[in-house]
């Protein structure tokens, strides 16, 4: 989908995307699971095939974005402006770098190829803060 066609896309925004969209903005990059719980706190009449349809509608409208972490766990997020992230190797949290998007890394695609570029995800990867605390703890 072209960008201009996402925003001419019709938003619905029914009351299941309302709540969907609340938890996400509260969570970080909340797997399907973590944005059920919080979903069940808040309304708790809104089951969890609702949810994961509701969810997957909005990834297909240009709404929010899924990413793939590690096993094949998806996070998803609302921020649609290019950014970079970071995962962590032992709990898999997954959150925002702080830096500027490197727009010439796509330069560096080879242009002979029939590929047709259309961007680039970046994911750092590494040990957060909290499990390096655990690992000094443990030695
Ligand atoms: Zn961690
Ligand atoms: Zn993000």
């Amino acid at each position: 989908m072209t960008k201009q066609a996402k925003n001419h896309t019709h938003r619905r925004m029914t009351y299941q995307r309302q709540v969907i969209s609340d938890c996400l903005k509260t969570l970080n990059h909340p797997t399907v699971d973590e944005i059920q719980e919080c979903v069940m706190q808040t309304s708790p009449t809104i089951n969890k095939a609702t949810v994961y349809r509701t969810m997957n509608r909005m990834v297909e409208d240009g709404e929010i974005m899924r990413i793939a972490g590690d096993d094949g766990v998806f996070h998803y997020d609302a921020t649609l402006d290019a950014h970079y992230h970071m995962l962590c190797e032992e709990c898999g949290m997954l959150s925002d770098v702080d830096m500027p998007v490197l727009p010439e890394i796509d330069q560096y695609f080879p242009t002979n190829s029939d590929f047709r570029l259309t961007g680039h995800d970046v994911i750092f990867r590494g040990i957060c803060s909290k499990c390096l605390t655990k690992k000094v703890e443990r030695n």
